[in-house]
């Protein structure tokens, strides 16, 4: 029933995709080989599947790196790195509900990169992560590799916030600018998700100086409120480093951590949240913080779609200019109209995000196996 496992793996059996909750689940301990199989009884879900849990640190080998293995029950058959967890997981897997939690949360971000890449926010270039549930000194990101291709929470690793180094010394190699996400986190204890992207629609908004701002031009994107600040890496470069523009130290990336905060001290909004959510970098991109993974998907995706709307109405603003007509004013979101909006972006992704899943759900590129 359960077919080949690595020693020390966990194994245990539940929904295909974990869209759908069941409407029954009961949980029960199953004494084979020293209680590692827990099973799930769903009740009118037909297709079960089969996963398997990280070693316990407690009674499980050191080394029980989670294998390859797939196993089919029914017609679902979901490998264990498809449901599983990456190398030396950091939640003792007796916490189920932190699992659980865990275990939907690589998901959304693996689903969450695969959404960028088909939206054009995340190209080779760019990474999604999140904060851990239960242990907020760690956040997790994808190892170094293309979001695109991202399959399994085999390709996601763990990392302290303190310093951006991996919590499994074995661990895969990174992304160079992982500094730009342990220093957000470690600003924000209220922040739980970071994304940045160097999407093209929005990097002329990074160069033009004081000269063309980024506005908010559109419901969907009131989450940028009345401005939106420009990091400039040359002020911040170290003697000797790199000048590439990448955030590729904690220096560096504490400095892009600190533009999230309002420079006007009486406009913060809160200790434990930045005041803006989006911030752009000089000849780079962007990155974006907030309170979930969906939440920063749809706030990049509208970030990138409130650039390109924009850079329309001044094309399309200069070229009535050129007919001969009277200048036109564009008529960016006003301030009483900008906290309105806000609140769109709040719960407004849960819809949103129902659709992107399916999207990349019904493309070919995006795999989830490994
Ligand atoms: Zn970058």
């Amino acid at each position: 029933m359960f077919g080949p496992t690595n020693s020390g793996v966990r194994l245990g059996i539940g929904t295909q995709s974990g869209r759908t909750p069941p409407p029954l689940e009961l949980w029960r301990n199953v004494p084979i080989r020293s209680s590692h199989v827990k099973v799930s009884l769903l009740g009118t879900h037909t297709c079960l599947a089969a996963w398997c849990l990280p070693p316990s640190p407690l009674t499980d080998p050191p080394s029980g790196h989670i294998g390859p293995t797939k196993i089919r029950t029914g017609q679902a058959g979901l490998s264990m790195q498809q449901l599983g967890f990456p190398r030396l997981s950091s939640t003792p897997p007796d916490n189920m509900e932190t699992q659980q939690q865990l275990r939907r949360l690589y998901q959304n971000c693996i689903t969450g990169s695969h959404v960028l890449h088909y939206h054009g926010i995340l190209d080779a270039y760019g990474h999604l992560s999140f904060r851990h549930p239960s242990t907020p000194s760690i956040f997790i990101m994808p190892r170094n590799m293309a979001p695109a291709n991202i399959a399994s929470p085999q390709d996601l690793v763990e990392y302290n916030v303190s310093d951006a180094t991996p919590v499994d010394s074995n661990a895969p190699a990174g992304y160079i600018e992982r500094y730009i996400h342990s220093e957000i986190y470690k600003r924000y204890p209220g922040v739980n998700s970071v994304i940045h992207s160097h999407a093209s629609a929005v990097v002329p908004y990074t160069i033009s100086g004081t000269g063309v701002p980024l506005k908010p031009c559109l419901h969907m994107a009131g989450f940028l409120g009345p401005s939106t600040p420009v990091y400039d890496v040359a002020k911040h470069y170290e003697p000797g480093t790199t000048r590439d523009l990448l955030i590729r130290s904690l220096h560096l990336g504490e400095s892009l951590a600190a533009c999230f905060r309002a420079a006007d001290a009486s406009t913060q909004t809160g200790k434990d949240e930045p005041d803006h959510s989006v911030v752009l970098m000089r000849g780079h991109g962007y990155t974006v913080a907030a309170r979930s993974i969906e939440e920063c998907v749809f706030r990049a995706i509208y970030t990138r779609e409130n650039a390109a709307i924009q850079t329309a109405s001044l094309g399309l603003s200069a070229a009535y200019r050129g007919t001969g007509e009277p200048p036109t004013e564009i008529h960016y979101l006003r301030d009483d109209e900008i906290k309105g909006a806000t609140g769109i972006a709040l719960t407004g992704w849960a819809r949103a995000w129902g659709l992107w899943v399916r999207e990349v759900e019904a493309a070919n590129l995006y795999a989830t196996s490994g």
